[in-house]
């Protein structure tokens, strides 16, 4: 089977028709990954002996004639942010190197459970805190478009690997951006559900109230089937929501002529690369051309999105990251000589210096005297930022914009710069900061042949409304 053209539903009817196997899969598979990945560095882990398993047991079940679970046999790659029992959990970080979960998160167990094949987990931003892949501990991942170029953050590893035909699909995670900014670079689909759609369970956390977990795919109709798999109440994650999960498959083939879609002035401003500009304008002209309204609608608070994320993200992630201390797990700095000394040494070894200035600034605006100012005030943009998405959900049953404002950068372009590497997600903070579902899905190319990718955002919980409009335009544009 042609890599290119295999997807969730060929994978499983080749397997279940007995035109492959699901053991042939997972070797051409790591046979792709030995020749394409050491030019990319997706993969941090290759789990051969767990993919073989599972994919014995699926090729049983095609011979007994059984009907395979959705996605029997469908080779897929996590995030390495998400614990695997038995499988090296790293975070992208030095500190976690050695660390070997001794449970699965319940997103890879769910898909698992659904007849999926774990190939290996995926590289990605130290504890997802990047875009662009350069702060991973081990090496950066490059985009299969272009090797000079990053491919997006923090979940690179997930986007290159889906865009390099390394793994049909991924799991990404979602705290400011990163699954919707790689999918734009590397020219793929990348969905963020609602916060608390997905459960947390066995996510390492980088900001708590922001973290979102959610699947990387070559089409919206994948992506549909990932969330069904991952999504719904979990007891081991009291923040994931009690509420139906609907078949949003089922829901691909309603039809989109009479929604109504909001374009915000706010996300076009400056800063956006024209050539992105265009394929985003030219996109909305597509939804009208299928029968969708366009309406302006305004968030006047977008400004202050990214200021208000990099107090709240640094905050949570500061509380978060204090387990690092050398004595329950992870990384031991040698030859300490008292415990604060150990602690001390053991979390400046271990971290990178992305991390280290996320701490460094999440304990400062926590800090008494500043909290206020920082902290608190960030919390109160947060709400502003929800309203205004729910007073444009009232006119409007989804928003569209650019995924990021410019296509893939050049390594090394932004890794000087924070300030500019934090614009990168200037369009997809404020959905994480209000807690509603977007998608990014490829809306075109720039001259230089650089994907670009078109954000669409819901309301909570109507990730169907997004992935339906999704599913319409990218089949008009195919
Ligand atoms: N790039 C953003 C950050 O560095 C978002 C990361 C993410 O979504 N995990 O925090």
């Amino acid at each position: 089977m042609d890599p290119k053209q295999l997807t969730i539903d060929s994978v499983r009817s080749a397997i279940q028709q007995r035109k492959t196997t699901a053991i042939a899969l997972v070797e051409s598979h790591y046979e792709r990954i030995q020749k394409e990945d050491s030019a990319i560095g997706a993969f941090l882990t290759l789990t051969k002996e767990r993919a073989m398993e599972q994919a014995e047991r699926i090729d049983r079940m095609a011979v007994e004639g059984k009907p395979l679970p959705p996605l029997g046999g469908v080779p897929v790659g996590i995030k390495d942010v998400m614990c695997t029992r038995g499988v090296r959990t790293t975070a992208g970080s030095k500190i976690l190197e050695n660390f070997v979960p001794p449970y699965n998160c319940t997103a890879v167990a769910r898909l698992e459970a659904a007849g999926a094949v774990v190939l290996g987990k995926m590289n990605c931003d130290e504890f997802a805190m990047g875009s662009s892949n350069e702060n991973s501990a081990y090496h950066p991942v490059r985009n299969p478009r272009d090797t000079s170029r990053v491919p997006g953050g923090s979940s690179g590893g997930s986007a290159a690997a889906v865009a390099a035909d390394m793994a049909v699909v991924t799991l990404g995670s979602d705290t400011g951006g990163s699954i919707r900014q790689p999918a734009s670079f590397c020219g793929v689909v990348g969905l963020m559900p609602t916060y608390g759609r997905v459960s947390r369970y066995g996510l390492i956390a980088f900001a708590s109230s922001l973290d979102h977990i959610g699947p990387l795919a070559k089409n919206v109709k994948d992506a549909a089937t990932v969330l069904k798999t991952i999504a719904g109440r979990d007891p081991m994650d009291t923040t994931s929501a009690d509420v139906p999960v609907p078949d949003y498959v089922a829901e691909l083939e309603k039809a989109v002529s009479g929604l109504k879609i909001g374009v915000a002035k706010e996300y076009f401003g400056d800063g956006l690369d024209a050539e992105v500009r265009r394929a985003t304008e030219d996109a909305i002209e597509s939804l009208a051309k299928l029968g969708c309204e366009v309406i302006p609608v305004s968030l006047p608070h977008s400004e202050y999105a990214i200021p208000a994320y990099y107090i709240v993200a640094t905050a949570e992630a500061s509380s978060n990251l204090a387990r690092f201390d050398g004595v329950r797990y992870g990384y031991r700095a040698k030859n300490a000589r008292t415990l604060s000394d150990l602690y001390r040494r053991s979390r400046d070894e271990g971290f990178g210096a992305e991390v280290k200035r996320r701490i460094m600034l999440g304990t400062y605006a926590l800090s008494a005297g500043y909290y206020d100012a920082y902290y608190l005030k960030a919390q109160k943009v947060r709400t502003l930022l929800t309203r205004d998405f729910d007073e444009a959900f009232k006119k409007v049953d989804a928003i569209v914009t650019p995924t990021s404002p410019t296509a893939a950068f050049k390594l090394g372009e932004k890794a000087n710069d924070p300030l500019a590497m934090y614009l990168a997600d200037i369009y997809t903070v404020t959905a994480d900061l209000a807690g509603i579902p977007g998608i990014s899905i490829p809306c075109g190319e720039t001259k230089e042949k650089l994907p670009i990718g078109l954000q669409i955002l819901g309301k909570h919980f109507d990730e169907a409304t997004i992935l339906r409009l999704g599913h319409a335009y990218e089949r008009q544009r195919n």
